[in-house]
């Protein structure tokens, strides 16, 4: 199980099933160390969330009972700019962001070559500490290796997402786009971030999706920055 996850939606989802309480008692109860509330930003289709809720977010204690709960987002691209659908003042009240091309936005997928040099500028901005689900190409294709590379330069973590691991079977381009990544980040020296996706607290840290495919995509502990919780903290600059 991990010890920090920082990919949870909650109920303000729209689609997902639990609250930041019933997730806060679910990570005591595994013994977490951190979690952190990642709801899907409003630029999707019938989403019932507002900016205004990723704002007051910050009114929700730093610690409870031991467990460090951190506020973000995953932020949705919403355009050939790179450009996500959070403000600058939001995303200065946040402690992190995570951010990829969703369906049902303003983005509509635009091919291989357009969307990668998207993902590009999104990577270069600046805002976005974490590229999630980044080997999920079915929707929106990209070049992972530049991607990879790029999110690298500029210290943007890319995501390991069990969720979709789990699925990988359904996805040929899972395995191989994972494989391009490892390489990449260990070139590179940096590390992957390990996050959940739960939509629901039975699925909060549980990696095991993960445990299933370690060895064959050649990813050892040391490359995986949920292990190192001081180096996280300061690259996300929270504390
Ligand atoms: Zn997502
Ligand atoms: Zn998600």
């Amino acid at each position: 199980m991990l010890k920090i996850d920082l990919h949870i939606h909650t109920v303000a989802s729209g689609h997902a099933h639990n609250t930041i309480l019933e997730y806060m008692n679910q990570a005591k109860k595994l013994k977490m160390k951190a979690i952190g509330i990642s709801d899907h930003g409003p630029n999707v289709a019938d989403a019932i969330i507002s900016e205004l809720y990723f704002r007051t977010l910050r009114q929700i204690p730093r610690k409870i009972g031991g467990l460090l709960i951190f506020k973000g987002i995953e932020a949705n691209i919403i355009n050939e700019n790179g450009d996500i659908d959070i403000s600058d003042g939001t995303i200065e009240s946040l402690d992190y962001v995570m951010a990829n091309f969703h369906k049902n936005t303003d983005y509509q997928d635009r091919g291989k070559k357009l969307n990668t040099e998207v993902i590009l500028k999104t990577i270069k901005s600046g805002k976005v500490n974490i590229i999630s689900h980044p080997f999920l190409t079915k929707s929106f294709n990209i070049d992972i290796k530049r991607m990879s590379e790029e999110a690298c330069k500029n210290n943007v973590l890319l995501e390991l997402n069990l969720y979709y691991l789990s699925k990988s079977k359904n996805n040929p381009d899972i395995i191989p786009n994972i494989k391009i990544m490892v390489d990449v980040v260990k070139q590179y020296k940096k590390k992957f971030i390990i996050g959940s996706d739960a939509h629901n607290i039975w699925e909060l840290a549980d990696d095991s999706s993960l445990k299933a495919i370690k060895k064959q995509i050649g990813l050892t502990d040391n490359l995986i920055i949920n292990n190192y919780p001081q180096e996280l903290f300061k690259l996300l600059k929270i504390s």
